[in-house]
């Protein structure tokens, strides 16, 4: 069975091992996400490393993404490790005094925070187990009033989902870390806490002005700001995250399904590939079996036809990173084959005329019935704009670009295969041997000339 949507893993303690990227990539793993919100430099570099050796042991294009913290805020320490007790409707004060806190004061070590914060403005503490609203903003100190939760402790990280937070989307440590990552050649960044496009011209600025290598950047939508920024922040990026984690803290929770389908919508229009995100299969960090909504969910991104689903913490700390990539893989196989043999929507969407050209290839193969598509694709474009067409059937990328083949691993249905000598020939039959495809009419695509040939 064939695998249209494609899985990005997240690389921790527990995956990070030769063997183990190995298994996973055998398991289905397609791209690899390294956190910079953990380790950074050489320990980070040690495996993008590690997954360049596998892919090329496998014969197999594996892609990097390297995920910057971006400016995730956190209070700063109490004066002991303890849980503080606070009561709803009490004063409490967030300042710019390092003095450790207490349960009616804590320090709060952003300016650029403090000057953003106004009157009204919610702050949600420790994935928004506990709500304050702020009754004053001062220059230096906030006073804030508890609506929700009873306990506070040092450095829980905080969410301001109706705050518009001038700050820059690279942190110091960003900046570092986005320095360090480009002298690894990665094939994507993913910056997080996106809150405009120009967010994202910034850090393509940052990234052009060091290297001449591709690196393709990724927004990941998790604050309010960019969804009501998307279509904006969705022609700026080469691609979109869904990172329902802190989107679900800064948005009301029952928005996230309507907003993530909003968003794959768009994101097929506007031939950008997207990856769903975050507590798939959460269960597998310390189960065996995945919850009934976690394979429903997993199934789910399929049916929209998401081009990638994630794991995070499965994979990272979870019991098992392999078992969890093979579930995800055989959930997703189904659903694929399903969602293809009972269509709904495909030659409904996408009537834009700026996708006439990549809608013409699809219908070609679709009415056809044709077994593939092969896309002698010299820069990744033809490839994604078709893949973005969802055309349900494999779509087969000729490259003769390795970072190209790299990056086509994100798009849904597509096999990626570097080969410079298949790519010079303009060999169909051999590209589709690799491939495993039936003998069959296929569509092929060659510098914008569309043709059908019986192989
Ligand atoms: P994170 O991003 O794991 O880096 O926080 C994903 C999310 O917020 O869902
Ligand atoms: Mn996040």
């Amino acid at each position: 069975m064939y695998k249209y949507t494609k899985i990005t893993a997240s690389v921790g303690p527990k995956s990070e091992s030769h063997t183990v990227l190995t298994k996973m990539v055998r398991a289905g793993a397609n791209l690899f996400r390294i956190n910079f919100s953990h380790d950074t430099g050489d320990t980070q570099g040690k495996k993008i490393d590690t997954i360049r050796t596998v892919a090329r042991e496998l014969k197999t294009p594996v892609a990097v993404i390297v995920d910057l913290q971006g400016p995730k805020h956190r209070i700063g320490n109490f004066a002991t490790e303890e849980k503080y007790k606070l009561t709803i409707g009490q004063r409490f004060i967030f300042d710019s005094d390092e003095t450790p806190g207490d349960n009616t004061r804590v320090c709060l070590p952003h300016p650029d925070v403090i000057a953003s914060l106004r009157a009204g403005d919610r702050i949600l503490l420790d994935d928004g187990k506990l709500e304050m609203r702020v009754d004053r903003a001062e220059p230096t100190k906030i006073i804030a009033t508890v609506v929700r939760g009873s306990e506070i402790s040092s450095r829980r990280g905080f969410n301001l989902p109706d705050t518009y937070v001038d700050t820059p989307v690279l942190t110091d440590k960003d900046k570092a870390d986005l320095e360090y990552a480009i002298k690894k050649k990665p094939d994507y960044v993913a910056v997080s806490f996106v809150q405009s496009a120009d967010d994202i011209a910034y850090v393509r600025d940052f990234i052009t002005a060091r290297t001449a290598h591709k690196i393709k950047i990724i927004a990941k939508i998790e604050r309010p700001h960019a969804v009501h920024d998307i279509d904006n922040i969705v022609l700026a990026a080469d691609g979109i995250m869904i990172a329902r984690g802190d989107l679900a803290v800064e948005m009301p929770y029952e928005q996230v399904p309507a907003i993530s389908r909003h968003i794959i919508r768009l994101c097929r229009q506007m031939n950008k590939p997207v990856i769903v995100a975050t507590q798939m299969l959460a269960s597998l960090v310390d189960s065996e079996f995945p919850t009934r909504a976690e394979i429903s969910d997993v199934a789910n991104a399929s049916y929209l036809r998401a081009d990638s689903c994630m794991t995070s913490e499965e994979t990272t700390v979870g019991v098992n990173p392999v078992h969890t990539i093979e579930t995800m893989a055989r959930i997703l196989k189904y659903a694929d084959m399903d969602g293809i043999a009972n269509p709904h929507d495909w030659r409904q969407l996408d009537h834009l005329p700026e996708n006439n050209w990549s809608r013409s290839v699809a219908s070609m193969a679709y009415l056809n019935n044709a077994s593939a598509i092969i896309v002698f694709d010299k820069d990744g474009v033809p490839t994604t704009e078709i893949s973005c067409r969802r055309p349900d059937m494999p779509i087969i990328a000729v490259c003769n670009d390795e970072t190209v083949a790299n990056h086509l691993c994100l798009s849904r249905g597509v096999s990626s295969i570097f080969d410079e000598e298949i790519f010079g020939r303009r060999d169909a039959e051999s590209a589709a041997k690799a491939m495993g495809i039936k003998i069959g009419a296929v569509v092929i695509v060659d510098d914008g000339t569309i043709s059908l040939r019986e192989l």
